[in-house]
């Protein structure tokens, strides 16, 4: 038996405007995932608002996960040091961090 987990969110398409740098992956591939299940190499557009509709990223890059470090002095890391729960780690942007709750939606595209 194969466990498959619904997410109430509402994927919108993705923006054609000048603040959007163009997807140049097949955007049918893009599948929601939990943070925590986010692999090395996944492409992230997006995360999900308090109503559950996309919030794409001006953006994409790729996911190269580290663990999460709650002294961490990037600036970022900060944010969560009193999260209770899990988090996780998703890119290391130049300096600064991209913690995000372990248990939060992310859009991705699966790098296989
Ligand atoms: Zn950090």
């Amino acid at each position: 038996m194969m466990h498959v987990e619904f997410f109430p969110v509402v994927v919108t398409k993705y923006p054609d405007d000048e603040d959007h740098a163009p997807i140049l992956e097949d955007e049918s591939l893009a599948r929601i995932v939990r943070a925590r299940d986010v692999c090395d190499g996944d492409l992230i557009l997006a995360s999900f608002d308090d109503q559950g509709r996309t919030d794409y990223f001006n953006d994409q890059y790729p996911a190269s996960g580290f663990a999460y470090d709650r002294t961490c002095r990037c600036g970022v890391c900060c944010y969560f040091a009193h999260e209770l729960g899990p988090v996780v780690v998703l890119a290391d942007n130049s300096g600064w961090c991209d913690p995000w709750l372990a248990g939060a939606l992310v859009l991705i595209i699966p790098s296989s």
